[in-house]
């Protein structure tokens, strides 16, 4: 994997999980890239033969012009996180957001199909969800963020189903997703609550993508209100997954690799 910083990255301790859960001879180390750099990591990809790369932050877009193909959804998205070989071709894809949808039917059994859905938030993260409950049948997709030319280009993503709303839209949500930083611990916003607890409906799924702390002040007073709720290890393993797939063609070992991430984390 590349990314700046990378040195507490999560994603090689998953992946070493799931190569030897299926007994792969493989490995996974993260490299430290420079901003602006991007390019030439995909490029050492190709003369190092390496088999699969993740990207995090600050290259998740400067890699697209290095890179001989994309997947629709990294093409819509402008933002690549897992790079794989097409016979000789490179191929660039986003997995974020498909991986919170796999995390929500492995631990919930839950499908977005149908569903009405909301995100709190319109940047990288909440892009790449707003894309994939648009692809994955979504009945409604409702973009809620504090700056409102960026919630009408997100819900864009979620084409026919995705349009701006506000916290009113909440409580008609099956599915809430928190995709600001609020509740990260060791930022202005550590105390703060994406939404009030009493906005969200008592049946509803909600996930907040933060997962540190493991229980934010807002995962914490939905428990306290009895609604389902999950962290953000959900989505980081199953975009981990994913990437797995992409990259060895064997299936991932999910239980595994979220093992693995609770191990780290507690
Ligand atoms: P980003 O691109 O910087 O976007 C942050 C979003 O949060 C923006 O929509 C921003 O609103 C909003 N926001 C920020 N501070 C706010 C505040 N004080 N009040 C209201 N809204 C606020 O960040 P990102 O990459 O999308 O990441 C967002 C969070 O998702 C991260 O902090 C991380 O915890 C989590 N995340 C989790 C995973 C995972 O795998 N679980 C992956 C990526 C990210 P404006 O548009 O108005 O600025």
């Amino acid at each position: 994997m590349i990314g700046h910083p990378v040195a507490h990255s999560l994603s090689p301790a998953i992946h070493r999980a799931a190569f030897e859960a299926t007994g792969l001879d493989w490995t996974c180390v993260a490299f430290d890239v420079a901003a602006g750099h991007g390019g030439d990591a995909v490029s050492a990809m190709r003369t190092l033969g390496l088999a699969g790369l993740s990207v995090t932050m600050p290259h998740k877009s400067a890699v697209i012009p290095a890179l001989d193909d994309l997947s629709d959804v990294a093409q819509a998205l402008g933002a690549v996180n897992c790079i794989s070989w097409d016979g000789p071709r490179l191929v660039g894809d986003n997995t974020d957001g498909a991986g919170l949808l796999t995390s929500l039917r492995n631990d919930l059994a839950y499908d977005v199909a149908d569903r009405r859905c909301a995100v709190i938030g319109a940047g990288g993260a909440a892009r790449s969800v707003i894309a994939a409950l648009g692809a994955a049948g979504a009945s409604e997709v409702v973009v809620i963020n504090r700056s409102s030319d960026r919630a009408a280009a997100a819900a864009a993503l979620a084409g026919r189903s995705g349009r701006v709303g506000s916290l009113a839209d909440l409580n008609a949500a099956s599915l809430v997703i928190n995709a600001t930083p609020l509740g990260m611990a060791g930022t202005d916003g550590a105390a703060a609550l994406p939404a009030p607890v009493e906005a969200v409906d008592a049946d509803a799924v909600v996930v907040d993508l933060v997962y540190h702390p493991l229980v934010t002040p807002w995962i914490d007073a939905l428990r306290q209100r009895g609604v389902t709720v999950r962290n953000g290890v959900g989505m980081l393993v199953g975009q981990a997954s994913l990437a797995f797939e992409r990259w060895t063609g064997v299936a991932a070992p999910y239980a595994a690799m979220l093992s693995a991430v609770e191990a780290q984390l507690d």
